[in-house]
């Protein structure tokens, strides 16, 4: 494997769980008698569903937020996403007394672009399917003298995200197997380097939508791979293409990328739903899915899931149960 130094290290990890501690939530590990039945496994669901926003992404962008110089949070910052990225900067930058600006896709669903205006962000649209959200961001940074904090792709934004498996493993013990919901790489590369670090020997796997593989593709193939927007419900993991920080962690840290059909996405929401009384947005319910969909041999083991998100749509939420309900 590459000799390179990572972006980020475990100590980065540290630095931002003390930055992130009284301002982001400690949230829940929960367990299911049922899933440890189903699976023959202990798993530990850490549940960011109940972060403030409703995902991980606070983590991420408060700590790279609150890392900025005096002089860039003064010019106020900006940030592209298609929904839970948004939100977490809206929510951090208002905390931090910083001004932001959101360049968000039209299709995003209704909750994300509400909440995110509820925040005080300055919101942009763009046509997910015609325009390049990257391109609009860097002229508005560039004419407004704004930083950009990208989703995924960004040292302090990977290490906030890892602070949600240092906070499991703290509070559960050493794991065998974690498990990571996969978009960008940002909580994936994160996480592993946590786990790495704070449990050595646990084996780390992204889960990706079937329709969305580009991190599989990059994994198995040794090298970024672009891929048509995908068609999924797991909209926090529409990502076209891995991060270049993120990558070469994934590639040292990471067993394998998985996946899990939008079926088997349904089904574990109705899961979580009915046994768990949590609501999990599609795109948090893919580590699960992975685990109760016997894609790894678990029996025995003691499991990680992290849980990364419960923004959905409320008036979506019972055509996705439906769809998940057995035959
Ligand atoms: C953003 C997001 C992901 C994917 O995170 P990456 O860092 O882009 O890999 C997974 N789940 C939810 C709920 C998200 O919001």
């Amino acid at each position: 494997m590459s000799s390179t130094p990572h972006c980020i290290t475990a100590a980065d990890i540290s630095a931002a769980a003390e930055i992130l501690a009284g301002h982001a939530l400690r949230t829940p590990v929960m367990t299911s008698h049922q899933a440890d039945h189903l699976t023959g496994a202990k798993l530990f669901f850490k549940c960011e569903n109940f972060q403030r926003v409703g995902a991980f992404k606070f983590r991420g962008a408060y700590n790279a937020i609150a890392q900025l110089s005096e002089a860039q949070r003064k010019a106020g910052v900006i940030a592209f996403s298609s929904g839970n990225h948004a939100q977490a900067m809206a929510l951090a930058a208002r905390e931090l007394g910083v001004n932001v600006t959101i360049v968000m896709p039209n299709d995003a669903p209704e909750t994300k672009l509400a909440a995110t205006r509820g925040y005080g962000a300055n919101v942009v649209i763009y046509q997910r399917h015609s325009e390049n959200r990257e391109e609009i961001t860097q002229r508005l940074a560039a004419e407004q003298g704004l930083s950009i904090v990208p989703p995924y792709d960004y040292p302090q934004v990977m290490a906030g995200q890892g602070t949600a498996t240092k906070e499991l493993i703290e509070e559960v013990g050493p794991l065998d197997v974690l498990l990571v919901s996969t978009g960008g790489g940002g909580l994936l590369s994160g996480s592993a380097i946590a786990a790495h670090h704070w449990s050595p020997g646990c084996r780390v796997y992204g889960v990706e939508p079937q329709a969305g593989n580009d991190v599989q593709q990059a994994f198995r193939s040794g090298q970024p791979v672009r891929i048509p927007v995908p068609k999924t419900i797991a909209d926090g993991a529409q990502t076209q293409q891995v991060g270049t920080l993120t990558f070469p962690i994934i590639q040292q840290y990471v067993e394998d990328i998985l996946t899990v059909t939008d079926a088997q996405l349904c089904r574990q929401m109705r899961f979580f739903m009915e046994r768990m009384k949590m609501v999990v947005e599609p795109t948090g319910c893919l580590a699960a899915a992975a685990a109760m969909n016997s894609l790894l041999d678990l029996r025995g083991k003691k499991v990680g899931v992290i849980v990364s998100g419960g923004n959905v749509d409320v008036d979506k939420i019972a055509q996705y149960l439906a769809m998940g309900a057995q035959e």
